[in-house]
């Protein structure tokens, strides 16, 4: 098996049900949260939740390469209040210590938004130095930044930006890239036409480089190219289309990273997963 597909399942009554959850689904990859995804504080894991993680990972057969934390959505790295910027490098911190503490290599994160207070070029070489900070203080963890739809002030949504990160993070190693296709489709790349998906891969090699891509969140997106209105939908029932879905399973370049559903009917999980295999 060369693709390895799962949803953002739940995590909730802790982390080893983020296991069972995608097991249940047919998964062979899964993303979840580690801690509250909508707090600021959140308890330490406790060394038996860290145990029973790591166990049973081994046990129902998934390997920790195909395991995506997603961080808080509290977090913004380019925040130019002092404030939030020191409550989120201190929640990124612990993001990044918590997927290592569980055995894990990734941690997805939104890059930032800038609140009209900042250039873009100083909110994206900020969140360059935050990551910098994180990675001097953990081991093993790669910080995966995720492109964004471009909603607000969000960074991201522009390879351009996420290349310019890159090149502020010091070890090159420790740095990676989370392709969303809703919020690339949203951002102004359009995913759903052989012309469009060849321009926006061609342009992603060019400007950010394969070398660097970690993961994908298979999505379809509620609105049209260039929206950027981030509204995820379910595979084949948005603007990107089916035929979008049958070039990304044939396309080797997405073989042998998680490739996560975030997609808005987890009933539907299991016969999304079954169909992306069946393609
Ligand atoms: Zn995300
Ligand atoms: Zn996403």
């Amino acid at each position: 098996m060369t693709k390895f597909i799962g949803a953002h399942v739940s995590a909730s009554g802790g982390v080893c049900n983020a296991i069972l959850n995608a097991e249940a689904i047919g998964a062979n990859a899964f993303a979840l949260f580690t801690r509250n995804q909508r707090s600021w504080v959140s308890k330490p894991l406790a060394n038996d939740e860290i145990e029973c993680f790591k166990a049973l990972l081994a046990e129902r057969g998934f390997e920790t390469q195909y395991v995506l934390p997603h961080d808080s959505y509290l977090i913004n790295l380019g925040s130019p209040d002092e404030e939030t910027l020191q409550k989120s490098r201190a929640a990124f911190l612990d993001e990044m210590h918590r997927a290592q503490q569980l055995g894990l290599q990734l941690m997805n994160f939104h890059p930032g938004s800038h609140l009209n207070r900042v250039s873009e070029e100083e909110c994206l070489d900020q969140i360059a130095r935050e990551i910098n900070s994180a990675l001097a203080q953990t081991q093993g963890v790669t910080a995966v930044i995720e492109n964004t739809a471009g909603q607000g002030t969000n960074m991201g949504h522009k390879f351009e930006h996420i290349a310019r990160i890159i090149a502020g993070v010091d070890d090159k190693s420790r740095v990676g890239v989370c392709i969303d296709t809703c919020h690339t489709m949203a951002a102004g790349y359009d995913l759903s036409t052989e012309m469009g998906y060849n321009f926006c891969m061609d342009e992603f090699e060019r400007v950010v480089g394969f070398g660097y891509l970690r993961a994908v969140h298979l999505n379809d997106s509620k609105k049209g190219t260039g929206s950027h209105v981030d509204r995820h939908e379910s595979l084949g029932d948005g603007t990107l289309g089916k035929e979008f879905f049958v070039r990304f399973m044939h396309d080797e370049r997405f073989d042998n990273i998680p490739i996560i559903l975030e997609t808005p009917d987890p009933m539907r999980w299991a016969d999304e997963i079954k169909w992306l295999r069946s393609l």
